[in-house]
């Protein structure tokens, strides 16, 4: 028998919860979550980028080697776990890298592709308001575009998502350019000569990164260290005329184009794969994880992971601050009610079989809309109580009466109408009492 635990034995059973800071997205949520997706996708394709799905556990060393060893991403946040055959694999931090490691192994780069991704992204970090361990990205990246004319229409993109999300007025671009390898090496010489002369003032872990990631020693927190950045170079000294004129170039884009962005010199992006052109839409409904999305120029990569050299510029939206946006500003886009159309109501569960034949020919013939079909035990009036919840817009019933005599009895919950429709022969009567054409 299958009794049922009483209250006090059922307590005793440890609940087993969901990992910290990883979290459901229950159905009142789900609705939103879809229509948000939705909307953003539909606008990629209209800038004519095409979804591309890859693994969400890759090898380990296709993120090293892109987002960079002693990058906070690769040395903490990772999870890393060896499968059966010893290798070490991860869940992927973020979807540039995947997405670089497929289109060289598809051999999609013969022309210049637009691409988006959405899904899962996994990164141990200390979990707080905005920040999950693991979260969701949509992001795009374009393949084989030289110049800044890629740059622009991938921010003329944004700028037309926050429209469509009624976000305009909680945004803002942010853009700065980091030079291309050459200058950034020139620059890590001159950082590292002159801060070799305080290494004693240094941090620990910044005296570490002299040797591996110097420039990350720029972020550092630590006081002293900060003193001694005071009158360290600055990257901006060491650009290289070319960067410098594409970088105004930009600028003055944006400004004929009506989007307006402003500099932020110390933008620099935790991931080692950029060059040039960086980018971030920052919101003051944030709070202190101020970023919904960011990006930029990342040229050297598809090279570095073995493929032949293509330009690339990408972005990736953090979709959980996004929906914190949404809530901020009661969107009302994403309102959308759970409802059903049909729903129908089975007086006895010996009719359950008739109920089936008469729900699929509803769905074959309404194609679009939501036939609900009650299943469980249940008065009619518990059965009547559950398509009112759902606002249904038509209530089929089964009850003795029209089991027996082969009908439906049909209310329309709008106007109160109700009619009985034949269907020993067919369904047509049932159909037209049904007015979604009208
Ligand atoms: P942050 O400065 O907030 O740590 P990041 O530079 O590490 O961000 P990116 O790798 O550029 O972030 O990811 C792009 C976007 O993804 C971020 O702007 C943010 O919206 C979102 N994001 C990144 N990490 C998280 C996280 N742990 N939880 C929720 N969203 C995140
Ligand atoms: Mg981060």
């Amino acid at each position: 028998m299958r009794g049922k635990k009483t209250s006090e034995e059922s307590s005793l059973v440890e609940k087993i919860k969901a990992v910290r800071g990883m979290h459901d997205i229950t159905p009142a949520r789900s609705r939103q979550w879809a229509a948000m997706e939705t909307q953003l996708a539909r606008l990629l394709g209209c800038y004519g980028y095409a979804e591309i799905r890859t693994p969400i556990v890759e090898s380990t060393s296709l993120f090293k080697r892109s987002i960079g060893e002693v990058t906070d991403i690769v040395e903490k946040e990772m999870y890393t776990f060896g499968d059966r055959n010893d290798d070490s694999l991860s869940l992927r931090p973020e979807g540039t890298a995947s997405c670089v490691r497929s289109v060289i192994e598809q051999g999609l780069l013969d022309i210049p592709q637009k691409l988006w991704y959405c899904g899962p992204m996994f990164r141990y970090e200390r979990p707080q308001k905005g920040r999950q361990r693991q979260f969701h990205q949509i992001g795009g990246e374009a393949f084989g575009f030289e110049g800044v004319s890629i740059e622009v229409e991938t921010l003329l993109m944004h700028k037309r998502f926050w429209e469509a999300l009624g976000l305009s007025e909680h945004v803002e671009l942010e853009v700065n350019t980091i030079g291309s390898l050459a200058c950034r090496s020139r620059y890590r010489e001159a950082l590292v000569a002159y801060l070799e002369r305080f290494r004693g003032d240094l941090d620990a872990d910044s005296q570490r990164r002299l040797e591996t990631n110097p420039l990350r020693i720029l972020d550092s927190k630590d006081s002293g260290t900060q003193r001694v950045l005071q009158e360290a170079p600055v990257l901006d000294d060491y650009l290289h005329d070319d960067s410098r004129a594409q970088f105004e170039l930009l600028q003055q884009k944006l400004s004929d184009l009506g989007i307006s962005a402003r500099r932020n010199a110390k933008l620099v992006r935790g991931l080692d794969y950029y060059n040039d052109t960086v980018f971030e839409w920052v919101s003051g409904l944030l709070g202190a994880q101020a970023t919904v999305c960011a990006g930029g120029r990342y040229d050297s990569l598809v090279e570095q992971l073995g493929g032949k050299p293509a330009p690339a510029f990408g972005f990736a939206m953090g979709l959980e601050r996004l929906m914190l946006m949404l809530e901020e500003t009661e969107f009302a886009g994403l309102d959308v009610p759970e409802m059903v159309d049909i729903y129908v109501v089975v007086a006895d569960s010996s009719y359950q079989d008739r109920a089936f034949e008469i729900a699929e020919a509803l769905r074959n013939r309404f194609p679009d809309k939501t036939c609900y079909q009650h299943l469980n035990q249940g008065s009619m009036k518990s059965q009547f109580k559950r398509a009112d919840r759902f606002a249904a817009s038509y209530v089929l019933v089964i009850a003795e009466q029209e089991f027996i005599s082969h009908s439906v009895a049909v209310k329309n919950m709008q106007t109160g109408e109700q009619q009985s429709c034949d269907v020993s022969d067919s369904y047509d009567s049932l159909f037209a009492a049904l007015r979604f054409d009208a």
